[in-house]
């Protein structure tokens, strides 16, 4: 029989399966706190269980760990980048940031991507699997005990499409915020995505706390099909509109990306076009220098990076810069998993 991954579970879920072990109800909340407070990664160290029950659940169940196979340190501002391997021998990429207000984790969501994504790294190798709610979780977990730093934030924006795996992702901020566990707020936690509509949609329904990203880089169809393939599928319109719906539906503002690109996307008109598309939305824009990938040519002219902000704001939209962190390490995402895998 194969073991059940028991740090996916919801405490509602475990103590289903445990009274159907012939246990009390009660002991899932106490095999819940060993694995979500006090974290340990053996049931034989779970001391106010009784030897057997360890034994029973060492025999139905398995505690999903990640090995940290690199991890590089900045020398310029604490950053530190995990690339973790998985029990079936992927890798995934971790980021630790230090920000003023306490310290946050860039988390991965798939092994690889599908959404194809032109100036993005993570995407070029293809798409491996999902990763499960469990190794969400670890991701965390294993750096704030590696580093012992304590995360107040949490950003779904390293590898893969979050809402490319939407069941799991739903089970894991159920897992990350539950009361009796890890205990984090959404409100501290941002999710990005590059605009899986019907998945806007869904999310929008569960009026979770969180901040939702959206990954726009364009600001009309034919810029955004030509980087961002997606588009294809739902274009800049539909994916408006689903915005409007997540922020009537859960009264949270979205943040737009956009990836200021030399000479696509960074002129005077788009800045305009930028305004018309956004005005009068509870959102606000985060550009971001474009991170050098070496398998494409694409950079931003950073003269051009205040004044884009500038045209925003002057249209009424609020702009910011997003501050680049690590990059004496290579942070930007899938960079390192693609040079460890090469
Ligand atoms: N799939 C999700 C989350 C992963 S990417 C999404 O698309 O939002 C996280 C963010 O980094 C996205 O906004 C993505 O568009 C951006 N990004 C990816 N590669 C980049 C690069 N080379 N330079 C700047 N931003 C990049």
């Amino acid at each position: 029989m194969e073991k059940l991954d028991i740090l996916s579970m919801s405490l509602s879920d475990l103590e289903t399966k445990l009274l159907d072990m012939g246990e009390k109800k009660f002991r899932a909340k106490q095999v819940f706190e060993w694995l979500h407070i006090k974290r340990v990664s053996d049931f034989s160290l779970m001391t106010n269980l009784s030897s057997d029950l360890r034994l029973k659940l060492s025999e139905n169940f398995h505690i999903t760990e990640l090995k940290i196979v690199r991890k590089l340190c900045s020398k310029i501002d604490g950053t530190i980048k995990y690339l973790y391997e998985l029990s079936d021998g992927n890798h995934i990429e971790t980021v630790l940031m230090d920000y003023h207000h306490g310290d946050s984790i860039c988390i991965s969501t798939q092994v690889g991507c599908k959404m194809g994504c032109k100036f993005c790294a993570s995407t070029i190798a293809g798409f491996k699997r999902n990763l499960t709610p469990s190794e969400m979780l670890s991701q965390i977990y294993t750096a704030e005990k590696d580093s012992g730093r304590k995360i107040s934030s949490i950003v779904m924006m390293g590898i893969g499409e979050p809402l490319d795996n939407y069941d799991n992702v739903i089970k894991f901020l159920n897992l990350v915020s539950c009361p009796e566990g890890n205990n984090m707020s959404l409100r501290h936690l941002s999710l990005s995505t590059c605009g899986l509509v019907d998945r806007i949609n869904d999310l929008s329904e569960h009026k979770f706390g969180l901040t939702l990203s959206i990954s726009l880089h364009a600001a009309n169809n034919k810029q955004r099909s030509e980087i961002m393939p997606v588009n294809n599928k739902y274009d800049i319109n539909e994916l408006i509109s689903a915005c409007k719906n997540y922020i009537k539906k859960t009264g949270r503002r979205i943040s737009f990306e956009y990836a200021l690109i030399n000479g696509v996307n960074d002129s005077r008109e788009t800045a305009n076009e930028l305004i018309s598309l956004l005005r009068g939305m509870n959102c606000h824009v985060n550009i971001i220098p474009v991170n050098k990938i070496k398998e494409r040519n694409y950079k931003t002219d950073t003269s051009s990076v205040r004044k884009f902000q500038h045209y925003l704001e002057e249209g009424g939209i609020n702009a910011t810069v997003r501050r680049t962190l690590g990059s004496d390490i290579n942070a930007a995402c899938g960079q390192l998993r693609r040079e460890y895998e090469i």
